[in-house]
């Protein structure tokens, strides 16, 4: 179970309360609340939701069967925060310079009336990127809905097109078939370009690459294959398990190649590569091996309402308890600009065999 700081009694790294913080943090009229920046200078640009820690599918890197099974104790839908409780720290995140808020989990499709979260969150500000990260299990029939909703575009996980690969990795036997239904559905509704997410682990599905870059060439939508991760504390992460963002560049690159290209903007995860003949481009997430902590802009908000600074983090800030004792709306945008303001994280620069076995929260249940 993560450890959680109750606003009340945390302690910043000079002994400072995080109270103090929140006062000290407080801001005067004239002064502008976008200029947080944590200590290492980075702002607060998006916002990660997760609105359910339970999912459909097992995959075997994430929610191992063994670890989440029958008798998991999932979040009680108490512990949960409400939609209007979501909206309302999702605004005053905005007000501090948040521009691009994900939904996710958990599958934040099995959290029913999803697309009411969407709305309101999308009455925010109708310029804020809305995005959302799927299995895509029960994507046909939602994406309509989602996009009336004002979501903007949709991030699909998908391991392998080899459908027993595919069943043994999400480990519930789930066809590969209805997953691509599911890009399409989004496709037709509008909701793209769709970014396709593959998680390459070796011995698994190192023979994916090539199929799946070949697949969506020419389509559109982006693979972005991601660097087996040590997330949580359940997935028996290995070094040896990761193939490397360059050993799958030069993959791809063999069959069709590919040349850089800049980011798109500063922060973003994913290295861009396009292929050399105009069909489109790809992406890779070397979280292990190019640490990105120094751009890092993300907060995660928990299902249960804790802000964490890093996906790798094992201490959460309490919010909901703070909602929920009645605060008004600037003493909780000055307790989010106390909690970034104080942070110093960057877990993937000084990763090791060790740091890879300290508890760290699931990532189930922090979203991914
Ligand atoms: N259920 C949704 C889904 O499957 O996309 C959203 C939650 S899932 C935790 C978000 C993303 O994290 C997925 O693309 C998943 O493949 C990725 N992920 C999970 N565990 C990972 C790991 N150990 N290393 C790298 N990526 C991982």
């Amino acid at each position: 179970m993560a450890k959680v700081i109750p606003l009340t009694d945390a302690r910043t790294r000079d002994a400072r309360s995080l109270d103090a913080l929140v006062r000290e943090a407080a801001f005067g009229p004239g002064q502008d609340a976008r200029d947080v920046a944590d200590q290492r200078g980075r702002r607060l640009h998006d916002l990660r939701i997760s609105v359910t820690d339970r999912c459909n599918f097992r995959c075997v890197y994430c929610m191992p069967k063994d670890v989440f099974g029958r008798d998991y104790p999932f979040l009680p839908h108490a512990e949960l925060l409400t939609f209007e409780e979501i909206a309302r720290v999702a605004r005053r995140f905005v007000e501090l310079g948040v521009r691009k808020i994900r939904l996710t989990g958990g599958e934040p499709l099995l959290r029913r009336g999803v697309e009411r979260l969407v709305e309101m969150l999308a009455a925010i500000d109708p310029g804020l990127d809305i995005t959302l990260t799927t299995n895509g299990a029960i994507l046909e029939r939602k994406a309509r809905d989602l996009r009336n909703a004002g979501l903007k575009r949709v991030t699909v996980s998908l391991d392998s097109l080899d459908d027993a690969t595919f069943r043994a990795m999400n480990d519930v036997d789930f066809p590969v078939a209805k997953v691509l239904e599911g890009i399409e559905a989004a496709a037709a509704a509008g909701l793209a370009p769709i970014k396709i997410n593959t998680v390459v682990k070796r011995g698994m599905n190192e023979h994916s690459i090539v199929p799946l870059a070949r697949r969506f060439r020419g389509s559109g939508h982006i693979v972005r294959f991601i660097e087996f991760m040590d997330v949580g504390a359940t997935n028996g992460w290995r070094m040896d398990e990761v193939v490397t963002a360059a050993e799958i560049v030069r993959v791809i690159d063999r069959e069709h190649p590919i040349e850089a290209v800049d980011a798109n903007y500063s922060g973003e995860v994913a290295e861009r590569w396009r292929y050399l003949d105009g069909a489109g481009e790809i992406g890779v997430i070397a979280s292990v091996t190019q640490a990105f902590c120094r751009d890092c802009t993300r907060a995660r908000l928990s299902t249960d309402g804790k802000v964490y600074t890093c996906l790798f983090a094992n201490d959460g800030f309490d919010l909901k308890g703070l909602l929920r004792s009645g605060v008004s709306d600037d003493q909780l945008r000055n307790a989010i600009v106390a909690i970034w303001a104080q942070r110093a994280d960057r877990y993937s620069e000084i990763r090791s065999a060790a740091t890879a076995r300290a508890p760290k929260v699931e990532m189930s249940y922090i979203g991914g």
